[in-house]
């Protein structure tokens, strides 16, 4: 059965129309879904009982559960939610941070995840580590805004009247801005992210506007391109890692598939087609791709590009071996950058001490759940 948040606002009127009912009904149905963000059809009080229950025999109404929050002192604020098969996925909520994506500075940021597990495989991440598990659905890629935009209205409700509220909405949304971040490869489930984002963008669904959403990828040079031929203008954020192809095929297997020269052709090609819209992330793994080596070809990729760099210093995961670099050396490689033209960032990850690097919560979750503390990690590739 699918679920009515994998259904566009043209899809629900005709269904609607399919049913004989008026015209109006399909926006107080979107005003339930999408505002008042209720979870079942029986909540919808304005609706005939008979189209609700006619709605609940054709289409499920099914929401996220809350496993744990992880909070920081910076406020980010971290979600493992558990899927209706039992699955795990990820959301963080990241608190305004200028210079980063979009321009706002009194938004608040959402990242989600598009899949259970990765087929990717980087050597860093914890996303990949357990594989590849099934792809998000529409409804699921959804209902992380809206599951999470539930909480921070109880948390406002709960808080006292006296005290501002720690995530303050500020419309009557509380996420504003999405980056594609969490767990899985975005553009290997394409199809289902684009819709998702057609809804989380319209003004009748999440209502986030085209350029507050950033779509991260560690390389899909066919998916680069087939997203360029969209009309909607999402970012693009390319996780590079790598400015050679030594270092990327040695971090990301991705790259042996879609060598750099592709990928920044593919990169070209999709920044001539939106305009400049693209970030490169590059995390930054002490003695991997920190080298002075890396400074000029990651330079002259970005100016190719008219790309910023976003450089994070790497998040350990536990059971791997790789490090991140002092934050004199991570000054020392921003400062060498810079000095050789690009346009650089250097993110001291927030909320990194709630694990907020993507899968890590969900591997630790799966960890503690099926092997007794102090029992043994798994071993370090590479
Ligand atoms: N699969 C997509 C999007 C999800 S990963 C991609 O790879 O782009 C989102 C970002 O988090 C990527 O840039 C990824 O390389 C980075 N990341 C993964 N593990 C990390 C870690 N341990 N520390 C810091 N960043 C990490
Ligand atoms: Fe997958 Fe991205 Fe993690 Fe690579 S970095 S394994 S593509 S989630």
């Amino acid at each position: 059965m699918r679920d009515i948040k994998s259904l566009t606002l043209e899809e629900l009127q005709e269904q609607l129309r399919a049913w004989q009912q008026p015209a109006y009904r399909a926006s107080q149905l979107t005003d339930w879904l999408y505002r008042q963000r209720v979870t079942s059809f029986d909540a919808m009080t304005n609706l005939p009982r008979g189209l609700r229950e006619q709605l609940a025999r054709e289409f499920t109404l099914r929401s996220l559960s809350l496993v744990t929050v992880q909070g920081s002192d910076d406020a980010t604020r971290k979600f493992l939610w558990r899927l209706p098969d039992g699955a795990l996925i990820e959301s963080v909520l990241i608190p305004a941070n200028p210079a980063l994506y979009g321009e706002a500075a009194d938004r608040q940021t959402l990242c989600v995840s598009t899949q259970v597990g990765c087929a990717y495989g980087c050597k860093f991440c914890a996303s990949g580590l357990d594989g590849w598990k099934r792809n998000l659905g529409v409804e699921e890629i959804v209902e992380q805004v809206l599951a999470t935009e539930r909480w921070a209205a109880a948390r406002a409700a709960e808080a006292p009247a006296d005290l501002p509220a720690e995530n303050p909405a500020t419309s009557d949304r509380a996420v504003n801005n999405l980056v594609i971040m969490g767990m899985g490869e975005p553009l290997a489930n394409y199809d289902n992210l684009l819709k998702a984002l057609a809804i989380l963008n319209a003004p009748w669904g999440g209502n986030i506007g085209a350029r507050k959403i950033t779509i991260s990828t560690s390389g899909l040079c066919p998916q680069i391109r087939r997203l360029a031929e969209e009309p909607a203008q999402y970012r693009l954020a390319i996780s590079l890692h790598g400015a050679t192809d030594a270092v990327r095929d040695r971090i990301m297997p991705v790259n042996r598939k879609y060598p750099l020269r592709e990928l920044v052709a593919a990169g070209e090609y999709y920044q001539a087609r939106k305009g400049r819209m693209i970030t490169l992330e590059y995390i930054l793994i002490a003695g991997v791709n920190d080298g002075s080596d890396q400074v000029k070809p990651l330079a002259d990729l970005a100016r190719r590009l008219h790309a910023k760099i976003n450089l994070i210093p790497y998040n350990r995961v536990e059971g791997l071996s790789w490090e991140r670099p002092t934050e004199e050396s991570q000054d020392r490689f921003l400062a060498a950058l810079e000095k050789a033209g690009a346009s650089a960032t250097l993110r001291r990850e927030k909320g990194h001490e709630i694990d907020a690097a993507c899968g890590q919560l969900r591997l630790k979750h799966t960890a503690s759940e099926a092997q007794p503390p102090g029992s043994a990690p798994k071993p370090a590739p590479g």
